[in-house]
């Protein structure tokens, strides 16, 4: 499966990186996860063909912090006329109605549109374990973040784990998928760490360490780890030490930029 990755920032975007969105397309089938500023690299010319005859779209939210929900309000200019399942997380996952959720990010007069008016959109719940979507397996369990998140494993293809602190359940969550995503939000390693003020240090602790993350990876195995939801307070130096830090931990690492695509089967 190719994985094609179009927001690998969190929180902010930057020139270069958009918020958290990720794309794959099996067959007719365009799976979505989170809907980041990234959403709008699907109008770029190198990711519009992911578009080209898919015929059943699906978008995953991991939660509904802003940055990972914005581009909701592009979908008609992104996908425009097209029929588009949103699937995110049922109550028992996280204590949010997903329909109230939903329908309130897309209302007047935050959108220029209701929810009810955007004819072509329809909302599915996913729930924890597996979950049967257009002929995959798409599994889902509750991550612990600020306010509670999703991870996703589609198949033993790839997991989407972000905005989550590092658990070790994830590990078995993920074992022997082809591509893990998983937040690195900052790199104990790097002194340029010790600058953040102090003030944010608690949206710290609700996310992940690279080393950390990199652990999990060589626990669950998996084929892969690219490094997401980069944190907009540093720079591309940063990412790139914490890329080192990863690959003393676990080799196969690769902060990789927007509009990369990866093949879970192995290369890129
Ligand atoms: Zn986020
Ligand atoms: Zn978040």
């Amino acid at each position: 499966m190719l994985v094609t990755l179009l927001g690998t920032m969190g929180w902010m975007p930057s020139d270069r990186r958009e918020t958290t969105c990720v794309a794959c397309r099996a067959g007719d089938t365009l799976f979505i996860f989170d809907a980041g500023t990234g959403l709008r690299r699907l109008r770029e010319p190198a990711q519009a063909a992911l578009l080209d005859g898919a015929r059943d779209v699906h978008l995953f939210l991991t939660h509904y912090h802003l940055d990972h929900v914005c581009g909701l309000a592009y979908l008609p200019g992104v996908l425009p006329g097209r029929e588009l399942v949103i699937h995110a997380p049922a109550a028992e996952l996280n204590g949010v109605d997903p329909e109230g959720a939903v329908a309130g990010l897309l209302r007047r007069p935050y959108n220029p549109r209701d929810w009810e008016d955007l004819g072509a959109l329809s909302l599915e719940p996913v729930v924890a374990g597996v979950n049967k979507i257009a002929g995959h397996t798409v599994r889902v369990r509750a991550q612990k973040h600020s306010d509670v998140s999703v991870a996703y494993r589609v198949d033993d293809a790839f997991v989407l784990a972000t905005d989550t602190r590092i658990d070790p359940q994830t590990a078995e969550f993920a074992a022997g998928a082809g591509l893990l995503l998983h937040e690195a939000w900052y790199n104990a390693a790097d002194r340029r760490t010790d600058e953040t003020p102090p003030e944010l240090h608690a949206g710290y602790a609700a996310h992940s360490e690279v080393a950390a993350a990199a652990g999990l990876a060589a626990a669950a195995g998996v084929g892969r780890l690219v490094p997401m939801h980069l944190n907009p307070l540093h720079d591309e130096s940063y990412y790139a030490a914490l890329e080192t830090t990863a690959r003393t931990i676990f080799a196969r690492t690769d902060v990789l930029d927007d509009g990369a695509v990866v093949d879970t089967d192995g290369d890129a």
